[in-house]
């Protein structure tokens, strides 16, 4: 019954939150006058991880990785390491599931579980979030915006079709990059992996720093 009831109330709150409008949508880029760009990677944490990390640090670059329950049990060790060599752990999902086919409390299960997961491992809770295949709904957005974590998208640069080459990949990560970009990338692509030495030196060639997505944010003008 305190069930039922809960559950109601839940659906009369989000409602009305979405009536109002205040439900804040997907960031694709965040307006900055810092000249940088937000790296990230998502589905890990997985042992090419390990190698992003080496490449960005050999120019003083940081990433964001979008990680998943899933993963994490398999790699803990790869996101202590993640965060113990300081770059951004964002939440990903306990199940990579499409959660706009799932019901508010299964919702809510992933994303909050996915908190723990984190938080028993580093000490630290996510900032940010990504939806898997970036599917959201009013539900999503709504419980996203109560437990404070903003939805962040950006560039895609379709590294998860294995049919988009190295090229692309690079093609698409540094042609036409504007400050404050977000470039959509996956830990566990050979061509992802394959690519990065070259955007990491073409950004470089644009003078864009490397920097977090809360760091692009906490420079949001
Ligand atoms: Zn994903």
């Amino acid at each position: 019954m305190v069930r039922w009831c809960l559950l109601i109330l839940f659906k009369m709150v989000l409602a009305a939150t979405v009536v109002d409008g205040a439900v804040a949508s997907p960031v694709d880029r965040v307006p900055t006058a810092l000249r940088a760009v937000a790296l990230t990677f998502d589905d890990g944490p997985d042992p090419q991880s390990l190698r992003i990390m080496d490449l960005l640090e050999n120019i003083n670059g940081r990433a964001t990785f979008f990680v998943t329950g899933k993963s994490i049990e398999k790699h803990p060790d790869v996101l202590r390491a993640i965060f113990a060599r300081g770059h951004e752990i964002g939440n990903h999902t306990l199940s990579h599931p499409r959660l706009s086919q799932l019901s508010p409390e299964s919702i809510e299960h992933e994303i909050l579980g996915t908190q723990q997961l984190v938080k028993d491992l580093t000490g630290q809770v996510p900032v940010i979030f990504r939806a898997p295949f970036l599917s959201y709904n009013d539900s999503v957005l709504f419980i996203l915006q109560r437990a404070q974590l903003p939805a962040i998208n950006g560039t895609l640069t379709r590294d998860w079709d294995p049919s988009t080459s190295v090229e692309e990949i690079i093609a698409k990560s540094t042609g036409n990059i504007q400050p404050g970009a977000i470039i959509v990338l996956h830990s566990w692509s050979a061509n992802t992996l394959a690519a990065l030495p070259e955007i990491l030196r073409l950004l470089q060639e644009q003078d864009f720093r490397l920097v977090t997505v809360s760091e692009l944010l906490a420079s949001q003008e």
